[in-house]
């Protein structure tokens, strides 16, 4: 379980997060929307050790993220993906998927991981020997996808998946969240397309100017009238 408590965050004089709670319970998939520059990616850089935090607690099952210094969220079954992706554009599919396993010295693990993402990625399998900067973008999301699944995460951070991907490029992403959360993959989903997240997520915390102002069950939000009104253009 992640448990965020009383997070704040500044960088210099600019406070980015100001006093958030949230958590995400095992098992479940939980949404933090919010528009441009209302703190989301900051949020998700501080859980993962990228950014320090001004004040709070992040507790993941048992480690408290913020008091220990240079760990590596991976060992405690966590992966990020981030926005963007960051895919290694002059390596090929495979090279790319081989570094989300860099723990991993053992050959035939290696290659039983690989093919674990080449079922649930077809076409990353198709184009395994492709430079990855090469891909489309829905591609590089894969790539970033599976490079996180090559460690055996129990939780995933995903920052907007959905960035820049054609609406059934979106579909397919997002039926891959489905797919990983059926298989019991504990998903904490950042997403500026409020509509996709809403629909996907057990439970969703909105985010404006680095406070949480509304959180719930997805579903009430996704009807919720003001919510519809900000971000679902109703
Ligand atoms: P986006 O979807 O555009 O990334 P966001 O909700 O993820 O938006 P953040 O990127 O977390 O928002 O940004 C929150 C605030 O912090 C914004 O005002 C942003 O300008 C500021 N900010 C983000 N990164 C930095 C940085 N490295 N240095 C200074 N200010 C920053």
């Amino acid at each position: 379980m992640l448990d965020i408590k009383n997070l704040s965050v500044s960088y210099g004089a600019i406070d980015a997060v100001k006093n958030i709670s949230m958590h995400v319970d095992d098992g479940e998939i939980v949404s933090l929307i919010g528009a441009n520059g209302a703190g989301k990616t900051t949020t998700l850089h501080t859980i993962t050790g990228l950014v320090p935090a001004k004040s709070g607690s992040v507790m993941f099952n048992g480690h408290d993220l913020l008091k220990e210094r240079n760990h590596n969220i991976v060992t405690y079954g966590m992966a990020h993906i981030p926005e963007g992706r960051h895919v290694f554009t002059r390596m090929s599919v495979q090279e790319n998927l081989e570094m989300g396993a860099f723990s991993i010295k053992n050959d035939s693990t290696m290659a039983a991981d690989l093919d674990m993402v080449f079922d649930l990625f077809p076409r990353l399998k198709e184009r395994r020997r492709q430079l990855a900067g090469t891909l489309s973008g829905g591609e590089q999301q894969m790539v970033a996808m599976g490079r996180a699944l090559m460690s055996h995460p129990n939780t995933i951070l995903m920052d907007e998946p959905s960035m820049g991907l054609s609406p059934k490029l979106v579909k397919e992403i997002f039926a891959i969240i489905r797919k990983l959360h059926a298989e019991g993959i504990t998903v904490l989903l950042v997403e500026q397309n409020a509509k996709m997240a809403l629909s996907i997520a057990d439970r969703a915390y909105v985010l404006e100017t680095g406070s949480i102002t509304m959180e719930g069950d997805a579903k009430d939000l996704l009807h919720d009238e003001k919510v519809r009104k900000a971000y679902l253009g109703a």
